[in-house]
């Protein structure tokens, strides 16, 4: 029987998985390994996805991708889901071990006074590294980007402790490279070597949790483990033996909550020691002798003998490349540059252990894995029957993804969020916001008159700068209120439902579930979806979504349309308008089809997701991210936008003897202008005031309004072009290039040759959809 087989609350068995590569690798490090008990939970509304639950948690899968992994029934037994016997509860705190347990004192060794303790923060996602990471370093802390990944690098330094900087890392589910986002931390890890690892483990699904943690002790790093939710654990009756634990792994343990702040200090205290004395962890050899015959065990130390002066050479520990090249890691084979001989050795080595114990490599290192893990948990953990956040997110999820009202809820969740960000919150703010703009460019103007400045420059501070970059600082309130409302469903655990929901539906056109995120955001605003592509997990799927994200047609645009359409067809405004949107994601579909067949060719990610059980987010990660968003847009306000304000001015206030023109007319700009005039003459749009519109829409698409205004005037541009331009420039302005603040995104995630290529690909789109509706008004 196969996985996808199962009828919804059935439970099973897994024998065999199937499937190949890195996938089947990511399959196994998420807990689908043979022997594994699993659950059908339900299945998405459209019938795929599907939900599981396995390991104590709920991963989704596709059917197709389920279709690979044999299972057989299980029979219910009334005993094993009655709970076990009670242990008595000693979740003492202190308790803990020592510090210094795992080192020599005799011969101890502590770093020398001022080097720099460096820390890496690991741990899977939704186990609550940012909560932590905010947590240790308060205030003290600065976002870059991990060089050539656009990831989101966060370190800052612990605080109370001087020269300590500690590094928040993607959240990962293993080492194995499988995602974009996993070698980033791997690699920060083995390259640029942390005097530590504070491993952050959620205890309330600690099976999966500890499997990252096996890998990480693999490479022999000072490390300690904190176990996080021991709120959540503790409240609904749980109870882990942390002194037992810690004799298991070989490395301090120590009970947190992150939200709560509370077990920090000692973490922090934990984390200074295993740092200083860079104490290694005691404990590592995982693989049993005595299981299965120990056909693992003997594979994994015969390697080790094997490789171990290639390790050393490397810089590589040596325990860890060996688990590694059991598994197959090939990237890892060329860095130890083994000879032939040993090469093949290593073949046969591993080809034995595959013989002894019945199941490939990959399976068997990950079921020896998840064997020991089985073993820390027996000992270790008493798991509550159900816990109250689980109850609470199975009631929730009956609503939220239910059969029949997942999608609708979903619109409704969607539609009140759009609502609050651009119709009630957001412009409130804004309309402040600008109000107070305006005051301080009046105050501005009226100081510079006094003073008697040089017109020219008064022109530039007060149409460049505060108008200008004004109008675009005026946005920060709806970006602002659009991350909170975004944060809030993303971290409460809503937005992975939202993708489980919806991934059948994009899967049509080349993406999975989680591009919805991004898309939705583009109808607000392109800015801060292209930023949020930075959740996706490929790098493929992300390109694909940042190329799509403009089509979405986004609130900037809304005046244009309204400008254009009370002033040549007024009776049919919503109609109109509302096609305009249709028909921005029908060109993002035909778009995306293309791609899938062309640039973009295969398959979007597998679908293999946490759900985490939904969790109140904290006031204070959600603060700090809005403060982040807020500090990344000024910055770009006041930078490339400023640049962009000012030349634009200049051309529009100058001519080529560089005097102050009186008329726009006979300006750098209406020049520059003439000279698109060619290109844009077949649509129609040949007037050097049109483009000039465009080009200023460039800046903002709002500013084509007002732009028009002023170059029309006096007479109104109703008389001025016929209706079918009106209706091709319509088109045009909704297909063609992204604003510069969106193309300044695009090239911040992807490429200065991408973002120039995304200009060039809209205008040539808008060109040709724009002619299509020259043509059919024509016919007309
Ligand atoms: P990350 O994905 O690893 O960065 O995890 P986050 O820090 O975003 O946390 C995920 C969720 O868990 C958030 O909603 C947090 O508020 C919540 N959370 C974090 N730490 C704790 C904790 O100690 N106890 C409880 N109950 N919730 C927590
Ligand atoms: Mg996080």
């Amino acid at each position: 029987m196969r996985l996808s087989d199962l009828k919804k609350g059935e439970k099973a068995k897994i024998i065999n998985v199937g499937g190949e590569g890195a996938l089947r690798q990511h399959f196994l490090d998420m807990g689908l390994i043979p022997g594994a008990d699993v659950e059908l939970v339900k299945f998405a509304p459209m019938g795929d996805p599907v939900e599981f639950r396995v390991y104590g948690y709920e991963l989704t899968l596709r059917l197709a991708d389920a279709e690979q992994i044999d299972v057989e029934a299980v029979k219910v037994s009334e005993e094993e889901d009655a709970p076990k016997k009670k242990r008595v509860k000693k979740a003492e705190h202190p308790g803990l071990g020592e510090e210094g347990r795992y080192h020599e004192k005799e011969t101890e060794n502590p770093l020398p006074e001022g080097t720099q303790l460096t820390f890496a923060l690991v741990g899977n996602q939704n186990s609550g590294k940012t909560t932590l990471f905010n947590q240790l370093t308060g205030s003290n802390q600065h976002v870059g980007n991990f060089p050539g990944v656009t990831v989101d690098r966060k370190d800052g330094e612990i605080r109370g402790q001087k020269g300590t900087l500690i590094t928040d890392l993607p959240g990962i589910y293993s080492m194995s490279p499988y995602t974009s986002e996993e070698i980033v931390s791997r690699d920060f890890v083995l390259k640029e070597k942390p005097k530590a690892i504070v491993n952050i483990v959620d205890v309330t699904s600690i099976g999966r949790n500890l499997y990252l943690t096996m890998q990480l002790l693999e490479m022999g790093v000072p490390m300690v483990v904190a176990l996080n939710m021991m709120d959540e654990m503790i409240g609904n009756g749980g109870y882990v033996d942390i002194n037992a634990m810690e004799e298991m792994l070989g490395v301090p343990v120590v009970p947190i909550s992150a939200a709560k702040n509370e077990g920090v200090d000692e973490l922090v205290h934990h984390a200074m020691h295993v740092a200083k004395y860079q104490e290694t962890p005691k404990v590592q050899d995982f693989c049993d002798s005595t299981d299965h015959g120990g056909a693992v065990h003997r594979c994994i130390h015969a390697v080790m003998h094997l490789i171990e002066d290639h390790a050393e050479n490397a810089g590589i520990p040596v325990r860890f490349a060996a688990a590694k090249l059991i598994e197959g890691d090939n990237l890892l084979l060329e860095q130890l540059s083994l000879e032939q001989n040993e090469k093949e050795m290593l073949e046969h080595i591993v080809l034995q252990m595959e013989t002894e114990r019945g199941m490939d490599h990959s399976a068997a290192m990950a079921e020896m894995r998840y064997a020991y893990i089985n073993k820390v948990c027996e000992r270790c953990v008493e798991k509550p029957a159900e816990s109250r956040e689980h109850i609470r997110s199975r009631k929730m999820d009956k609503v939220l993804t239910g059969k029949y009202t997942a999608i609708p809820v979903f619109v409704l969740v969607m539609a009140a969020v759009f609502f609050l960000t651009f119709g009630l919150i957001g412009p409130f703010l804004q309309d402040l916001l600008a109000a107070g703009i305006g005051k301080l460019g009046e105050l501005a103007d009226g100081m510079m008159e006094a003073a008697q400045v040089n017109n020219a420059v008064r022109c530039l501070v007060i149409d460049g700068i505060f108008e200008g970059v004004g109008s675009v600082v005026s946005f920060l309130p709806v970006i602002v209120t659009m991350f909170f409302f975004l944060s809030l469903l993303e971290d409460s655990g809503y937005i992975a439902r939202v993708a489980f929901v919806m991934d059948k539906l994009l899967r049509k056109i080349g993406l999975s579930g989680r591009s919805i995120v991004p898309m939705l955001i583009g109808f607000g605003c392109t800015v801060p979806a292209v930023m949020s592509t930075r959740t996706l997990p490929s790098a493929r799927d992300r390109k694909m979504t940042i190329l799509l994200t403009p089509f979405m047609s986004c609130t900037a645009k809304l005046p244009v349309y309204g400008f254009f359409v009370s002033a040549f067809f007024p009776e049919y405004s919503w109609m109109i308008i509302t096609g305009l949107y249709l028909l921005g994601i029908v060109t993002g579909i035909i778009v995306s089809l293309l791609f899938k067949k062309t640039l973009f060719k295969g398959e979007a990610v597998p679908f293999v997701m946490e759900l985490p059980n939904y969790r109140m987010p904290g006031a204070k990660n959600v603060l700090q991210l809005l403060w982040e968003k807020a500090k990344d847009f000024l910055q770009r306000a006041f930078s490339v936008i400023l640049i962009a304000t000012i030349v634009v001015w200049f051309l529009k206030s100058f001519d080529l003897r560089f005097e102050l023109v009186e008329d726009a007319h006979e300006s750098i700009l209406a020049m520059i202008a003439g000279l698109f005039v060619p290109l844009m003459q077949p649509l129609g749009m040949g007037d050097w005031r049109i483009i000039t519109a465009l080009v200023s829409g460039f800046m903002a698409k709002e500013s084509m309004v007002s732009t028009m205004e002023v170059l029309f005037a006096p007479d109104g541009v109703a008389g001025a072009i016929p209706n079918a331009t009106a209706a091709a420039m319509l088109v045009f302005s909704l297909l063609y290039t992204p604003c510069v603040a969106a193309v300044a995104s695009i090239r911040r995630e992807l490429s200065t040759k991408w973002a120039v290529c995304i200009v060039l690909w809209q205008c040539g789109i808008a060109w040709i959809a724009a002619l299509l509706v020259k043509l059919i008004c024509a016919v007309l």
